[in-house]
């Protein structure tokens, strides 16, 4: 196996519907239902919002500051330690075959295997160590000296072009050539990224990025079957 260590060239990866088959943010407002943490209202509205895939960056982010002001006080340790707890029972079986043949193809090619996520710091930790990835970049949340959260998220929000911007700064950091680079998605709201990289993969996309992508010449995949990568 090659060493990524040293590598250059970097296959970042979205989560929700590209790695994952489904959004982790809706299986994990059920989970915090079954528990008690959020009350049925919030439970709908979460689940509304996450339906909703037409969004402006905006709303989105608004969205996500809502949800996040209901966690204000509680520590990074439990919040890390109940999103391991929820990632082994909800979402580490979901992988998509074609998913784990592209990190394989990826690994074997030396590159950087890095997780590119609008969810937190905690899924996007717990994912990377349970499927040996080489790196995270997500959205992350302020803490006081007790490692409590004050319930607001880092500048620029890892959604849309604060990908692209959060990936950027990752990248000079280690040497990383975001022209020689991969990313994986399935959403329109992250065209910035597909843009900012030489290889865009566009995985089962939602019609309006299936559209762009036809019209770029973008390969589209279906992550039901086993995944070629162009080398
Ligand atoms: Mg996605």
């Amino acid at each position: 196996m090659a060493d990524s260590k040293g590598s250059t060239v970097a296959a970042f990866f979205d989560l929700d519907r590209t790695l994952i088959d489904v959004n982790s943010g809706t299986l994990y407002a059920r989970y915090e239902y079954e528990n008690g943490r959020i009350g049925a209202g919030q439970l709908l509205i979460s689940l509304a919002y996450m339906g909703l895939y037409y969004l402006s960056l905006v709303d989105v982010e608004a969205a996500y500051a809502k949800a996040l002001a209901h966690y204000r006080g509680e520590t990074s340790d439990s919040l890390h330690e109940r999103t391991r707890v929820w990632f082994d029972r909800d979402v580490a079986h979901r992988l998509q075959p074609g998913a784990k043949a592209a990190l394989e193809e990826h690994r074997l090619l030396g590159h950087r295997i890095v997780l590119l996520t609008s969810s937190s710091q905690y899924m996007a930790q717990t994912v990377s160590s349970a499927w040996g990835l080489d790196g995270w970049i997500a959205n992350r949340f302020p803490t006081d000296e007790q490692g409590r959260l004050l319930g607001s998220i880092e500048s620029p929000f890892c959604y849309g072009p604060g990908k692209v911007t959060r990936a950027e700064s990752w990248a000079v950091e280690r040497n990383v050539d975001l022209d020689a680079s991969f990313f994986y998605t399935d959403s329109l709201s992250d065209l910035p990224m597909l843009l900012r990289v030489g290889n865009p993969r566009v995985v089962k996309p939602d019609p309006r990025l299936r559209r762009e992508a036809r019209r770029r010449g973008w390969p589209v995949l279906d992550w039901g079957q086993a995944v070629a990568v162009a080398r």
